[in-house]
């Protein structure tokens, strides 16, 4: 087992000119999954997956959930080194949450075109824009945009967040457009600025082909995971009424796993990213999960391979850093968003 790249080593992602080959040579069978918790326990790591990324990372790793959830675990793991099988913005919240932890990322090119939708100084001319306006990012995005942020919030706790803000408190909410759109929806409020942002994934999630895919499948449920931003679209959708209310239901992973397993309906449309997908289906394997897209894959979250994980384990690769000011301005931000946030609640 070797890993092999011809790419560069890069801090964070999704840069213009990166190389963003994975590393590859390197095959996820039963001697790799042996060698990857050998040096786990070797090393006092606990491993944690995404629910996006590839099934054989999903299936090696201690646990497996959304950004939230694992920057839970990892804040009150007794491991002392955090390997997050993620993107960038990911392992940098877990690192802001266990600062005294070694926290490692397999691939730090693994990155979030949502989160590289606003830069901190970016952020900062909106901000001399608005004066006394609040500011309420969503997870997606950098330590140096968290730092900068008065509430950070999940796409589950996003309208609870805003609506306890004072009303006449203007409001600053990045970097998701779409999810940006739901919260003014849901609350009404007319003094809520949003940021142009998207992830790129939305392209495979739009709203002709998830009204089409519903009409053509008609006794189908329509399940939307709301956490990344690739379904904040469908989300956006489903409150416009694009598909029919009663087939629409918005869940967590928990949630979506409890109701896969508790579904009368024969098959189910998943409007998130394909990575779900091997969840659900082991779940409920006999029921017909489809995704809304299968091209709404997202290319970061598969950055993390086999190779790149036996990498990250044998070399200690790649560190993820966050200045410590950064870090302790950001953590703020970041505990009122797990305070507000409802643990299996959505996120
Ligand atoms: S699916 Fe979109 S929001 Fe999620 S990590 Fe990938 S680029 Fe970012």
């Amino acid at each position: 087992m070797t890993a092999s790249s011809t790419a560069a080593a890069h801090d964070t992602a999704a840069e213009p000119g990166v190389d963003l080959t994975p590393f590859g040579g390197v095959v996820g069978d039963q001697a790799w999954r042996e060698e990857i918790l050998r040096l786990a326990a070797e090393q006092d790591a606990v491993v944690l997956a995404h629910n996006y990324q590839l099934p054989e990372i999903q299936d090696v790793a201690h646990h497996t959930g959304d950004s939230l959830a694992l920057s839970r675990i990892a804040a009150e793991s007794t491991a002392s080194t955090i390997v997050f099988c993620g993107v960038h913005f990911m392992a940098e919240t877990a690192k802001i949450l266990s600062p005294d932890k070694r926290v490692l990322i397999p691939d730090e090119r693994a990155g979030c075109s949502l989160a590289d939708s606003i830069t901190a100084d970016q952020l900062r001319a909106w901000k001399a824009e608005h004066p006394g306006a609040v500011v309420v990012s969503y997870v997606n995005t950098t330590a140096a945009v968290k730092a900068e942020t008065d509430i950070c919030c999940t796409s589950s706790n996003a309208v609870d967040v805003v609506r306890s803000i004072p009303a006449d408190r203007e409001v600053l909410f990045l970097p998701d457009q779409f999810l940006g759109a739901h919260v003014q929806r849901e609350t009404g409020r007319e003094n809520l600025h949003v940021w142009a942002g998207e992830c790129h994934v939305h392209a495979g999630i739009n709203g002709a082909e998830l009204a089409e895919r519903a009409a053509a499948a008609p006794d189908a449920e329509l399940f939307i995971h709301p956490e990344c931003g690739c379904a904040t679209s469908a989300l956006y959708l489903a409150g416009e009424g694009g598909v029919p209310a009663e087939k629409v239901r918005i869940l967590s992973t928990g949630g979506m796993l409890d109701a896969a397993r508790g579904t009368s309906a024969s098959s189910v449309l998943v409007a998130t990213e394909v990575g779900m997908l091997h969840q659900l289906r082991q779940a409920a394997p006999n029921v017909d999960f489809r995704a809304v897209n299968d091209r709404a894959s997202c290319r970061y979250m598969k950055m993390i391979t086999p190779a790149a994980l036996l990498r990250c384990l044998r070399e200690g690769l790649d560190e993820v850093h966050v200045d410590p000011d950064t870090a302790s301005q950001a953590r703020s931000a970041v505990r009122r968003m797990i305070e507000i946030g409802r643990p299996g609640g959505g996120e």
